[in-house]
């Protein structure tokens, strides 16, 4: 693998999905800024210089994307064990793909396959830490957003700290998930999932429902319980969860 880092950049995501033929197994693209940074569904993942952490990292998979579900999931564990590493104990993960802390976003993750559905394939995975947050984002984010310095009041970890340890968790975490899958996250997960037993709002596009979050499954699906008492397995691509 190779660690590159860029100024300024469209998206490290991009950068690397551009590159997918041509780079090694592993490889991580770390910009100051990025232009284009993104979310889920065409959103923005607001990316301003200073002190914040924008990574990508391209990890290639024989076995196609049937066994990748719960890859978002598994690197929200890796987050939390680098943040851990760094003495943050304080965040926690919101299916399927955000990082917060107490009600607001610190991070986000963003996972992109291509390649084969049953074959050789290629997940380029996106990680955005918060870690100094100029003022003027919070009112643009649309929601609640946090970063490192207020969590710890004002004395965040270097960024090159954080960025070894993410990188570090990252290359171990996904060498772990290759060979066994979900299944060697889903405790951890456990003990970091903020969903469990808390009234949600699952925003489906077929219509949107109250529910009460009761884990994950071994795939990673989110498992609900409605009103009605029926169990619900919600599967991340077309859902939003919003905490009621
Ligand atoms: P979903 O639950 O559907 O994933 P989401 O709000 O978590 O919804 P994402 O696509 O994961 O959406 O992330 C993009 C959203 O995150 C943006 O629409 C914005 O509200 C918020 N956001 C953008 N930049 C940042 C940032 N630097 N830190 C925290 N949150 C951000």
């Amino acid at each position: 693998g190779m660690l590159e880092v860029h100024w300024d950049i469209d998206s490290t995501s991009s950068e690397l999905a551009r590159r997918i033929p041509v780079l090694d197994d592993l490889s991580f693209v770390i910009a100051e800024a990025q232009s284009a940074g993104r979310g889920r569904r065409g959103r923005t993942w607001l990316s301003p210089p200073g002190m914040n952490l924008y990574l990508s990292a391209l990890k290639r998979f024989d076995g196609g994307f049937a066994a990748l579900s719960g890859l978002s999931l598994a690197v929200g564990v890796m987050l939390v064990r680098a943040l851990g590493e760094l003495g943050i104990r304080t965040a926690g993960l919101k299916w399927p793909n955000d990082l917060l802390a107490g009600n607001a976003k610190l991070g986000g993750i963003l996972v992109e396959l291509s390649g084969e559905y049953s074959g050789p394939c290629a997940a380029v995975i996106g990680v955005g830490l918060n870690i100094r947050l100029p003022d003027t984002l919070h009112e643009r984010a649309g929601q609640p957003i946090t970063d490192l310095a207020a969590l710890l009041g004002g004395d965040p970890p270097g960024r090159n700290r954080i960025a070894a340890a993410v990188v570090t968790e990252l290359t171990e975490g996904l060498r772990t998930f290759d060979r066994h899958g979900f299944a060697a996250f889903a405790d951890e997960y456990a003990a970091s999932d903020l969903l469990r037993g808390e009234p949600l709002r699952i925003l489906d596009p077929r219509g949107e429902y109250e529910a009460v979050g009761e884990g994950v499954d071994d795939r990673g699906a989110l498992c609900v319980r409605r009103p009605d008492g029926v169990r619900v397995t919600v599967d991340s691509a077309e859902v939003s969860v919003r905490r009621n």
